[in-house]
């Protein structure tokens, strides 16, 4: 009875062994074929038998063999490059390379494993390369790439970036910052100007009055000039005036002095007859009067009392 166990246990253990061996043991099964055919040449009958089995484990074998051969193995390690830091546009893609451990193992599916939706992966392109394609958002992420039995790869790190957007952002601060500088400007020039009309009108009115001053000041000059003038020439005037009449005096004087004064007579009121004085005999002095003595001659008598 524990024989018996014993054998089965061992069948068992040479099943397993031969199982595990399968794929190769067809080596073994076509010469062993032939060594039966010669060893049951005189029995048809099991060799028949052991060869229908012989040639079937064959078979079995053979197609195990092909199928191990046939069927990739298992991933042991996914990585992919270039691991450096990568700035991509958001309207661009980036390839990037995948490097499998075995070389002959061959992942059906990746899986793109990101931080956040900005990236999708395409891998119709082939089996050792990839493309991250941009999902039209930007930021920063870092990313691996994941099999199907769950083995990550490196992550690297990609941000994404809008260069055309940045660029007309960029375009836009400039123009406002010009335009602003600009303005400034403008508004500077303006300042400046208004404050030179300003400084100017001021100089201009300083001038003005300066000139209105001066104006006024020439004209009261002008004024006290010819007032001073006027009164000097009245005064000359007058001066030479006074002279003339001083000098028409003295020359009358003169002229007065110089002809012989005429004798005067006296005539009474009533009286054909001239005297030497006014109260000569009767004659009331309050009624005489005087007249030269040559027109007293022609006309009366000279007095016998007085004359
Ligand atoms: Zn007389």
């Amino acid at each position: 009875m524990g024989k018996t166990l014993l054998n089965i246990f061992l069948v068992l253990i040479c099943l397993g062994v031969l199982l595990s061996l399968l794929p190769y043991a067809w080596i073994l099964f076509i010469p062993a074929i032939f060594l039966y055919r010669r060893k049951f040449r005189e029995e048809p009958l099991r060799k028949k038998k052991y060869t229908a089995a012989l040639g079937t484990l064959s078979l079995l074998s053979l197609c195990a063999f092909g199928y191990a051969q046939a069927s990739p193995p298992d991933v042991e390690k996914i990585s992919i490059s270039p691991t450096s830091n990568y700035e991509m546009d958001v309207n661009s893609e980036y390839p990037i390379n995948i490097q499998i451990q075995p070389e002959d193992a061959r992942p059906k599916k990746l899986e793109l494993v990101t931080d956040n939706g900005l990236l999708t992966l395409d891998y119709s392109q082939g089996e050792s390369s990839c493309l991250l394609k941009s999902s039209g958002k930007t930021g920063e992420t870092n990313v691996c790439l994941k099999t199907p039995d769950g083995k990550n790869s490196n992550a690297i790190h990609i941000s994404v970036t809008d260069k055309k957007a940045e660029a007309e952002a960029k375009k836009k601060a400039e123009e406002e910052a010009k335009k602003k500088a600009e303005k400034e400007a403008k508004q500077k020039a303006e300042a400046e100007a208004k404050q030179k009309a300003e400084e100017e009108a001021r100089l201009q009115a300083e001038e003005e009055a300066r000139l209105q001053a001066e104006a006024q000041a020439k004209q009261q000059a002008e004024e006290e000039a010819r007032l001073q003038a006027e009164a000097q020439a009245k005064q000359q005037a007058e001066e030479e005036a006074r002279l003339q009449a001083e000098a028409a005096a003295a020359q009358e004087a003169e002229a007065a002095a110089a002809q012989p004064v005429e004798q005067m007579v006296w005539l009474s009121a009533t009286g054909e007859k001239y005297h030497r004085i006014p109260n000569c005999g009767n004659m009331n002095p309050d009624k005489a009067r005087q007249i030269p003595l040559s027109q007293a001659e022609g006309s009366y008598e000279a007095c016998k009392n007085c004359w």
